[in-house]
């Protein structure tokens, strides 16, 4: 019996696109100057050359549970994102959420402690924006992730990365539903 084995099925696509004369992908084998940090959330759903009609090497991507950058510990988001902005000259950061999110779903239905403890810190989203009597789960976890974008977008400043010059920083907030094929601008700071 042959076992299904998806990482040979990707690397065999990985191959051909090698073959292909990929021209901006090339071009960045030397090069790391991205335009952009983007935070956003593990799901495989969400590819970020895809939703921001970006090149390869445009977009640093920091990918975390929520899109949630957490204040405590030594987890490897917060130094990545102090790594593009102090040795890559980043200057915008992006937050994306979106809908269907499933770390949402989990603080939604069971409380910031879901997930051993790592979104514990969305205990204020949670109590900034209650789920409202009779709101269905999928109209709530989606209002939420909307909310949390908002929410990680403005908290990034108090990470307390030491920035040369923050003025010249800009944090934006995108929200995507796949199924609409919609991005929207949620906010700017
Ligand atoms: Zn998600």
């Amino acid at each position: 019996m042959t076992i299904p084995d998806p990482v040979q099925d990707l690397l065999s696509t990985a191959t051909s696109l090698a073959e292909r004369d990929n021209a901006a992908w090339l071009a960045t084998a030397d090069v790391h100057k991205p335009k952009i940090a983007l935070v956003t959330c593990c799901d495989a759903r969400i590819q970020p050359d895809e939703v921001l009609g970006s090149q390869p090497g445009e977009v640093f991507t920091i990918r975390c549970l929520g899109n949630h950058v957490p204040f405590g510990g030594n987890g490897g988001e917060r130094a990545a994102l102090e790594y593009a902005i102090h040795h890559l000259g980043v200057r915008d950061i992006v937050v994306l959420g979106h809908a269907k999110c499933g770390a949402m779903g989990a603080v939604a239905t069971q409380g910031a402690d879901v997930l051993g403890g790592c979104l514990s810190e969305l205990a204020d989203l949670l109590n900034t924006v209650p789920r409202e009597a009779s709101e269905e789960d999928t109209v709530y976890i989606d209002r939420l992730a909307r909310a949390n974008v908002k929410f990680q977008a403005q908290r990034l400043f108090s990470l307390g990365i030491d920035i040369d010059a923050p003025d010249e920083l800009r944090v934006h907030g995108l929200f995507i539903d796949l199924g609409k094929a919609n991005v929207e601008h949620c906010c700017q700071h």
